[in-house]
């Protein structure tokens, strides 16, 4: 066997007192290696090959906001999942951002080893590279299985981040925004 994810499972497997040998266990490092690529396949993409020529002309200097979007990654300290939704909402300069690209972004950073805060910083600075917009919000709410699954206390609480720029960092703005993603449709 020359998969070293292959190996690393078998390690693991091995060190916790199975057999990797059992029938349920013996693809397991194969499967292993095979969900480790797709789950860090993030690290192959970059915000240009994503964006492409998704960049078009703003029309209206009104907010544009993605909410609610779906994302599973991996924390860096653990290995472990963390998961939930996270909401972008930028105020438009003089260009706008195809929509399907933002859930593309987020996904393509959520498919690296990561922690919450970065995460939620890199997707509002891959829109503020991309557009320039005035302004950029970004919320992100997740449950983290390395201190769910581990019985940490008040693991039931789920992690809020947020990343603010430009005119979101004035009150109103941001206010609005927190509003329309925290309190709404939760
Ligand atoms: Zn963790």
């Amino acid at each position: 066997m020359t998969d070293r994810l292959e190996l690393a499972a078998r390690y693991i497997i091995d060190e916790i007192g199975e057999d990797v040998e059992r029938e349920g266990l013996v693809r397991t490092p194969s499967r292993f290696a095979k969900a480790w690529r797709e789950i860090t396949s993030g690290y192959d993409r970059t915000v240009s090959q994503i964006v492409g020529d998704g960049v078009f002309s703003a029309e209206s200097d009104d907010v544009v906001i993605v909410s609610h979007m779906k994302f599973f990654s991996t924390c860096e300290h653990h290995l472990l999942p963390f998961f939930g939704e996270c909401s972008v909402a930028y105020l438009p300069g003089s260009k706008i951002i195809g929509l399907s690209k933002i859930p593309k972004l987020l996904q393509m950073y959520a498919q690296r080893l990561q922690v919450q805060e970065r995460l939620t910083r890199e997707i509002g600075e891959a829109v503020e590279q991309v557009i320039a917009p005035r302004g950029v919000a970004v919320l992100v709410k997740a449950t983290h299985l390395c201190s769910v699954m581990r019985d940490i206390q008040d693991h039931d609480a789920p992690m809020i981040s947020a990343y603010t720029s430009g005119l979101y960092r004035e009150e109103p703005e941001r206010m609005e925004f927190f509003r329309r993603t925290v309190g709404y449709g939760n």
